[in-house]
């Protein structure tokens, strides 16, 4: 048998349905609403196509919640997951040693900013985060400065739903219930903050932001484990663009108060903004001390994070066995060689395609439909691309940029309108999210705006 059978589940549509409704929970869904529903089943894909069970095309304007890169079913990946299989699908890293994660580590190494060594892995980003939570925190001790134990976060980040992601990147509307759980953590406002609904020129949001930034360090520098941010755009947040030189000034303050760096690239790594990890951008060239990376790391096909240290932090962790310096973590599935397979393979379609070559031309191409079709609708407040990230933040009045009632569901009426027309996106609130496979082509970027504009100005105006 070859790698690529003919394997398929036999269902029927309707059923699959009921069953969906009666035995899932979905994901950040309020169910009583979904199951009033009529859901829509994804049953194949093809390049930035999804299918549904009816037969019906859709682009996938979020790149299957912003893990695709190079397109569904691209042959080099199932090529290599297929022949993975063929040698062994999971073995542990737990003692043992798998050729897919070696490899992999080795190039992610190779082209991870500053100069980072160490690759420990998991499967999703927020575990990612967990673990360089973890490591910062070890750190301090074994280094013999375990005061060093805050972090120190921005307003408005998220890191992942597990525990100390959920403290690192509070947000009230879902975190709330979960408060009594999470440690204490300190944080900046950032420039969005000030820019949007403040009002303030670039300039001076990203002046004020910084501003609270020394304070901050100047106060608590010496109580700090690190500093953790996503950066140039926090994602999840509603896509919150940091301007040009953030980064940079939060790594000097970091430096200069003598604490680590810890930089979430789980949303922005792999191309997203234009280069291979935000940190890199001409503008900025920052080196993180811990770099976080999930999502697209795989291409988009099977769960794997990773999350990357210096030698310095590592090194720190080596002793005698009975000192128990021992980094004591992991995951059932640390280093899958499936998932690793995949990760390896995409990395050399980047090399072999001259991916972020090809993507600067589709970049401006996205800027230039962005600004002349989407910038100038009646109830499109605010528009932040970083690269194939992109946010467009809808408003009740656009001038104030007073925000539509919450119960209006608009983000979700504008992403149903989208689905009608054939594109599948998912909003933030009212935050119409577009992050398409950077594989997208001219048409379906054209495609992608055109829908997007139709949907915004049918829901918005009908207001
Ligand atoms: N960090 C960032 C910046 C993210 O955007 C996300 C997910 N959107 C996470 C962490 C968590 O990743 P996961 O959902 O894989 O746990």
């Amino acid at each position: 048998m070859d790698g690529t059978s003919n394997f398929s589940f036999d269902f029927n549509t309707t059923q699959l349905k009921d069953w969906d409704r009666r035995h899932l929970w979905h994901p950040f869904t309020q169910m009583a609403e979904w199951m009033e529903e009529d859901p829509l089943v994804i049953t194949q894909a093809e390049g930035c196509t999804l299918v549904d069970s009816e037969g019906r095309r859709y682009l996938d304007g979020v790149s299957s919640l912003w893990t695709n890169i190079h397109g569904h079913r691209r042959a080099e990946i199932n090529t290599a997951i297929c022949r993975q299989m063929e040698q062994v699908a999971h073995s542990t890293l737990l003692g043992l040693v798998n050729a897919p994660s070696t490899v992999l580590a080795k190039k992610l190494v190779e082209i991870a900013p500053g100069s980072l060594t160490r690759v420990f892995y998991s499967d999703a980003g927020a575990t990612a985060v967990e673990i360089a939570l973890k490591i910062a925190t070890q750190y301090w001790q074994l280094r013999g400065q375990g005061e060093r134990k805050q972090f120190v976060s921005l307003e408005g980040s998220y890191h992942g739903d597990t525990i100390g992601a959920m403290s690192v990147g509070y947000s009230e509307t879902f975190h709330r219930h979960h408060r009594n759980l999470l440690f204490p953590c300190l944080r900046i406002p950032p420039p969005h903050v000030f820019r949007y609904y403040k009002n303030m020129s670039e300039a001076v949001s990203l002046e004020a932001s910084l501003q609270k930034a020394r304070e901050l360090f100047a106060e608590h520098g010496g109580t700090l484990a690190a500093v953790i941010l996503e950066p140039l755009m926090q994602g999840a947040a509603g896509m919150w663009a940091q301007p040009a030189g953030f980064i940079r000034e939060i790594r000097k303050l970091a430096t200069e108060h003598g604490t680590l760096l810890i930089a979430d690239e789980v949303a922005t790594g792999f191309g997203r903004t234009g280069a291979m990890f935000a940190c890199e951008h001409e503008h900025e060239k920052i080196a993180p001390d811990i770099l976080c990376l999930g999502k697209g790391i795989s291409g988009g096909y099977l769960p794997l994070a990773a999350t990357l240290t210096t030698e310095e932090i590592f090194s720190a962790f080596l002793g005698e066995y009975a000192e128990y310096k021992t980094f004591f973590h992991g995951h059932t599935y640390t280093g899958n060689p499936l998932a690793c397979a995949a990760g390896i393979a995409s990395l050399e379609i980047f090399e072999k395609d001259r991916v972020l070559d090809s993507l600067q031309a589709k970049i401006e191409l996205f800027t230039q439909f962005l600004t002349k079709q989407i910038v100038p609708l009646a109830h499109v407040a605010d528009v932040r691309q970083k690269g194939f990230m992109v946010g467009i933040e809808l408003a009740e009045d656009k001038a104030t940029r007073r925000a539509y009632p919450p119960e209006q569901r608009v983000g979700k009426r504008v992403i149903l309108r989208a689905r009608a027309k054939g594109v599948i996106l998912r909003p933030l609130g009212d935050v119409v999210i577009l992050m398409p496979p950077l594989a997208v082509s001219h048409e379906e970027l054209t495609l992608l705006v055109k829908v997007t504009r139709e949907a915004v100005e049918t829901v918005t105006e009908a207001e």
